[in-house]
């Protein structure tokens, strides 16, 4: 998964007669005449299809071919799982005769037949990386790098694997013939074109989600579990909890992935002794999750929660959701410096995460890096790659106490990164987008620079304002869960049972917080992730509870 487009034969493997014969054993025989459509883009839980004669063209787009599949090749790829309206369609070439797998029977026979599993997750996500490559689908941004909504949407599209096309207006001279024949003028920007008819100027992501079917909701169901937040806390709660049979849907305000998603390479994270970027993690931790038959929702945003069981989550615009149990998994938001016109250029010039999205808009340029800790440090040394110089600056008097070694080691032996201590920003400058950038050092001498580009990477406050008044949390505003529960809290909470709560059982009896969101937590991927996966079994043990 490390090159960006994978090979045909990773992408597009042949069955073996055997394996083509346990397959058979749970699917029907379908024909369709040369030119029949198998499915059209847009269209939702469509089955597998395994080509047993004839040719089936997939296509993208007005009339991309992105690959023909022959007899022992299976169609399909992570929207099958997901039930995502499809992004490609497929049409027979010849007389086609194929076994039709419909997508329930294909997940119970991904959970049981371990060499099939492998064969289809893995060419499922490879087939995404590769259209995400090919960006030939009826989806189209038309945006420009000195927009905020654009990199807003890029960030939103790439980090839900949605493939899209994009034309930038300050670099394509037939944009304006594509805005004229929708009647969009260039102050619209960015535009989206959704399935090549509707058109949406300056959407929302939210807008955006549902255009495309990204966000749809069965409200009507009480869940055995509803997890809020699809950071690595909140997935990995996902993956346990449908494997181990609960009924459970997650709720994501933007993309699965949350800080992590944010990441160009995460290091120690164990059994990726060479790294993976947060949004392959991402990844392969949804399509796990969705293999076991969890829910996703993006573009939804937990508002409130009732507070009495079964629980209701409010998510906007009169929508909610129930469930028996809730898992936090909601982590921080970025702390933004207090800074004259921070807000201005968010998005033109201001970054909060470094990927590739913002790596592109810096290469060959200078860069400040502002922060600390270990995700400054690796945002400075990953956009060293590109960028033409990277400055860090903190306001401490180094980096020692904030940084692991082997960060502080990598920075160090990086020439074209350097360190400015005792530090800070005072200035941002500029018109459309950040041209200038003014900081102040420890003797109060104050420099400018033609600087265009600044990652803020200054610590994080919890996401907690939809919980308020219902749990107990610490003066931060963390989540206090298990024994971080003293008597007052308890008291103040009404605690019903005669037992304490639970490890990362909040002071609501079924109401769990795990990860980055919990007082006291470690900020770390793989602790998000065992907390996760610990809690489940708490839930389970909440779920068979007699009622107080
Ligand atoms: C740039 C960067 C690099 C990092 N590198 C590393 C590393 O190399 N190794 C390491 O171990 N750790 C690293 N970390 C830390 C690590 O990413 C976090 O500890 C981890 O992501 C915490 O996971 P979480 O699921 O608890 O929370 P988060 O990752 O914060 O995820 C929370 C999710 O909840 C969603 N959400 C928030 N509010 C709502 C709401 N009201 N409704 C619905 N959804 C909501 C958010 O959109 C988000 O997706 C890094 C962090 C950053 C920012």
């Amino acid at each position: 998964m490390s090159r960006t487009t994978p090979t045909d034969e990773e992408a597009f493997p042949a069955l073996t007669a055997a394996q083509i014969a346990r397959i058979a054993l749970f699917a029907h025989e379908r024909e369709f005449a040369d030119g029949e459509s198998l499915w059209e883009a847009g269209d939702r839980n469509r089955p597998l299809f395994v080509i047993v004669q004839g040719e089936v063209e997939i296509l993208s787009g007005a009339s991309h071919m992105v690959t023909v599949h022959q007899a022992g090749a299976f169609t399909g790829d992570v929207d099958l799982l997901s039930g995502r309206p499809v992004v490609v369609r497929a049409r027979a070439r010849g007389a086609v005769r194929a076994l039709e797998l419909p997508s329930a029977r294909l997940r119970s026979l991904v959970q049981t037949d371990a060499e099939l599993s492998e064969i289809f997750l893995r060419a499922f996500i490879l087939r995404r990386v590769f259209l995400m490559a090919q960006g030939g689908t009826n989806i189209v941004l038309i945006g420009s790098r000195h927009s905020a909504g654009t990199l807003d949407l890029q960030e939103f599209l790439t980090r839900n694997s949605q493939p899209y096309g994009y034309i930038d207006v300050d670099q394509d001279t037939a944009v304006q013939e594509t805005l004229d024949r929708f009647g969009v003028g260039v102050d619209d920007v960015p535009v989206f074109i959704c399935r090549g008819t509707r058109v949406l100027r300056k959407p929302t992501i939210e807008e955006v989600a549902d255009c495309i079917g990204l966000n749809q909701l069965n409200e009507t169901t009480v869940r055995d579990l509803v997890v809020v937040g699809a950071g690595p806390a909140g997935l990995s709660a996902a993956v346990y909890a449908a494997s181990e049979g609960l009924d459970v849907l997650v709720v994501e305000s933007s993309a699965p992935g949350g800080q992590a998603g944010s990441s160009s390479r995460i290091e120690n994270y164990l059994g990726f002794p060479t790294g993976i970027s947060g949004q392959e993690l991402a990844n392969r931790a949804l399509v796990q999750a969705e293999k076991f038959g969890a829910e996703l929702t993006v573009a939804r945003t937990a508002s409130r929660i009732w507070c009495e069981s079964p629980y209701r989550v409010d998510l906007g615009a009169g929508v909610g959701v129930q469930a028996r149990a809730v898992v936090i998994a909601t982590g921080v938001r970025y702390r933004k410096p207090d800074l004259p016109d921070l807000t201005r250029f968010e998005g033109v010039g201001v970054y909060y995460g470094a990927t590739q999205v913002e790596a592109r808009f810096c290469s060959g340029e200078d860069v400040i890096v502002v922060g600390g800790g270990n995700s400054a440090g690796q945002a400075a040394v990953f956009l060293s790659e590109s960028g033409r110089s990277v400055t860090i600056m903190v306001r401490a008097a180094g980096l020692a106490e904030s940084m692991s070694r082997y960060l502080i080691r990598r920075i160090q032996e990086t020439s074209n990164i350097r360190l400015l201590t005792e530090t800070r920003i005072v200035r941002l400058e500029g018109g459309a987008r950040l041209e200038r950038v003014t900081w102040r050092d420890r003797l109060g001498v104050e420099t400018t620079a033609e600087v265009r580009h600044v990652f803020l990477m200054t610590g994080a406050n919890p996401n907690t304002a939809w919980l308020q008044g219902c749990v107990a949390l610490d003066e931060k505003g963390f989540v206090r869960t298990g024994a971080d529960l003293d008597a007052a809290a308890l008291a103040a909470a009404r605690w019903p049972f005669a037992r304490a709560p639970m490890l990362f059982e909040t002071s609501r009896a079924g109401l769990f917080a795990i990860g980055d969101v919990r007082a006291n937590s470690v900020k770390r991927v793989a602790a998000a992730v065992g907390e996760g996966s610990v809690c489940i079994q708490l839930v389970h043990r909440v779920l068979a509870e007699p009622p107080a």
